[in-house]
């Protein structure tokens, strides 16, 4: 187990490095997008960007410090009527930052502005934005460049989106205004969550499709994943493991689709947003208690059963949670989510380091995975809390992880096929020593009756003829005493040879029945058939020319046999025929010996 576990974690290794080569293929632009960091261009301020001399050739974010309308829906063509702003921070939840000496809440609209100085306008320019919660519109001076759902004053002029898109425009002046109207009443966080990116190149649109085409690739390895896992517990039932695993996979392949940014599937009805909340949040606190379940059931003696039930009933109220209320009321329990994801994969880490310990198999894979997985889950928490800005990476580490765990499933697996095989062989060993008789190399006795019994049934269904032949070495005694045991036994291996090398057929059978008696079975052969047979033996035992002058007969050994044939009835039993081949082997005994009848 030891060797195949560290041959597990050289292939997983060798793997890792293919998937951080094929993440380094990816240019510099989608990397941004993978993992957006602190840059070092320039920041708004006082809700003012000074652009100019910036390098926009590269996507470059519109954060810092812009104005911020509240319960106002302004427009280009109402820029004079304005009443003052206050500033806001962005990227930021707007929930607690303070507007009017208060914080803002989280359902509520308002606008957003930031005066850009450009030094190329009637250039084409891009502008990505992401996580605008609910519902956005965007004007870049007197265009309306992007929008996401419906803005509006209260929740029924509202339609939430969740979309992340890129546009093109063309700024008209050096001075350009971008308003951003944000409204949010489905959502229990507002504002602008991510930041806003903008560039002159159309890298931004490239970037998207390469994250959209990431999110396929894992959704698509998730699935396979999953369903080869649920296709092996249809002939595993008591893998309970190997179910968990693969509801875990499926669950988070349908997540995947929903979390990528930007996700797979855009929602921009009121009805699909709902839908794809609910699948996010369900998938998350379910998928979670899967997770949990299939370490419980990988390392029994490791988890603590009241963590595990805890667990379960938490995960699956809040699952429960997720489809009876809407977003609104269940988006609010993600921070206690958060504690719960942190806590217990921080527990699972301590679960595998104690099966680790206890030298538990998959013990190493397990954990090499979990702590990896840890680090994406704190990073994720920590990034949608906006305390750093990394990027969502729970999905790769979950990929990398589930990776990690099939491969270990298949190492098991094919560890547990090879004890099979092994035992299994065994067993034919074991088989084959039970039924062979240990003098002569030939079948035994049980041997015999086992398949007497069975050709007998094989006869009656095909009403064939089925003969049995029983021979007896005569004057055997008289051998013995006179040339010794060790001669005997001699002799007896070599009648035991001759006359199973008279046989033809495959299914012809031939047993040492007892002391110097044996006894043969010959499926599908008349009695003319089995005589013929008997006489070839019966001279054959004779033309092996073992020397016996105390035999009364001739100089060398012979046998008497004794031949019966039956098409078996439904009535009948193989004992009877058994007996007519002993009756007519007596009547040999009687009559003549060294002959057959
Ligand atoms: P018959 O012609 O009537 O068959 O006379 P027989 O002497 O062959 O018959 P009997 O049954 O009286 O004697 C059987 C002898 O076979 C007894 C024993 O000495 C011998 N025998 C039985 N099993 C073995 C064995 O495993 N090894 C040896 N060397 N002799 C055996
Ligand atoms: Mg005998
Ligand atoms: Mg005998």
């Amino acid at each position: 187990m030891k060797a195949s576990t560290g041959r597990t974690i050289v292939i997983c290794c060798a793997l890792l490095v293919i998937l951080v080569i094929l993440a380094a293929c990816v240019d510099a632009d989608t990397a941004r997008l993978f993992a957006p960091h602190s840059h070092t261009g320039p920041r708004a301020r006082g809700g003012r960007l000074d652009l100019r001399g910036a390098n926009l050739s590269r996507p470059l974010p519109l954060d810092g410090e812009w104005l911020f309308y509240p319960r106002a829906l302004i427009g280009p063509d109402q820029l004079d009527t304005l009443p003052p702003p206050v500033p806001i921070k962005v990227p930021a939840l707007w929930n607690h930052q303070v507007v009017a000496e208060r914080p803002f809440g989280a359902h509520g609209f308002g606008t957003y502005r930031l005066d850009l100085l450009l030094d190329k306008p009637l250039e084409p320019h891009y502008l990505r934005v992401s996580e605008i919660s609910t519902a956005f519109r965007v004007y870049a001076g007197e265009a309306l460049v992007l929008r996401g759902g419906e803005v509006g004053t209260s929740p029924h002029t509202t339609v939430p989106a969740w979309i992340t898109t890129t546009r093109r425009f063309l700024p008209q002046r050096e001075e350009l205004t971008l308003l951003v109207q944000v409204a949010n009443f489905h959502h229990a966080r507002g504002g602008i969550r991510d930041e806003l990116l903008i560039s002159r190149q159309p890298n931004l649109l490239s970037a998207i499709q390469a994250r959209r085409n990431f999110s396929w690739f894992v959704f698509g390895a998730l699935l396979v994943m999953g369903i080869y896992h649920l296709g092996l517990i249809t002939v595993r039932t008591r893998e309970r493991s190997t179910l968990w695993f693969g509801l875990v996979s499926v669950l988070m392949a349908l997540r995947a689709t929903l979390t990528g940014q930007p996700a797979l599937i855009d929602a921009d009805s009121l009805a699909m947003w709902e839908l794809l909340m609910t699948l996010e949040y369900f998938s998350m606190y379910v998928g979670f208690t899967l997770f949990f379940l299939y370490t419980a059931a990988l390392f029994p003696q490791e988890m603590h059963q009241p963590v595990l039930r805890a667990i379960q009933i938490l995960g699956m109220s809040f699952g429960v949670l997720t489809l009876v209320t809407p977003a609104r009321i269940f988006t609010a329990t993600l921070y206690g989510f958060h504690v719960m994801a942190v806590l217990g994969s921080a527990y699972l880490v301590y679960v595998a380091f104690r099966a680790l310990r206890a030298g538990r198999a998959g013990a190493a894979v397990y954990a090499a995975g979990m702590v990896l997985l840890w680090v994406t889950v704190v990073n994720d928490v920590l990034y949608n809390l906006g305390v750093i800005r990394t990027g969502y990476y729970t999905d790769v580490g979950l990929l990398v992880f589930l990776f990690f765990q099939s491969l270990a499933l298949a190492t098991r697996f094919a560890a547990n096929v090879r004890r099979i095989e092994e035992l299994l062989a065994e067993r034919n060993r074991l088989e084959s020593l039970t039924f062979r008789d240990s003098l002569t190399g030939i079948s035994n006795r049980r041997h015999f009756d086992l398949t007497l019994s069975k050709e007998w049934t094989r006869a009656q269904r095909h009403s064939q003829p089925l003969s049995v032949i029983m021979a007896d070495i005569d004057e055997f005694k008289a051998y013995n005493d006179n040339y010794g045991h060790l001669l005997g036994d001699k002799a007896l291996t070599q009648v035991a040879h001759t006359l199973h090398n008279t046989l033809n057929r495959s299914s012809d059978f031939v047993a040492r029945y007892g002391g110097e008696e044996f006894a043969v079975i010959l499926p599908s052969t008349t009695d003319e058939g089995a005589l013929k047979i008997a006489e070839t033996m019966r001279g054959a035992i004779e033309a092996l020319c073992i020397e016996h002058r105390y035999s009364g007969l001739i100089d060398v050994l012979t046998a008497s046999f004794g031949v019966a044939t039956a098409i078996p009835h439904r009535d009948g039993s193989s004992d009877s025929l058994l007996s007519a081949a002993d009756q007519a082997l007596y009547r040999a005994k009687q009559n003549c010996k060294n002959c057959v009848m």
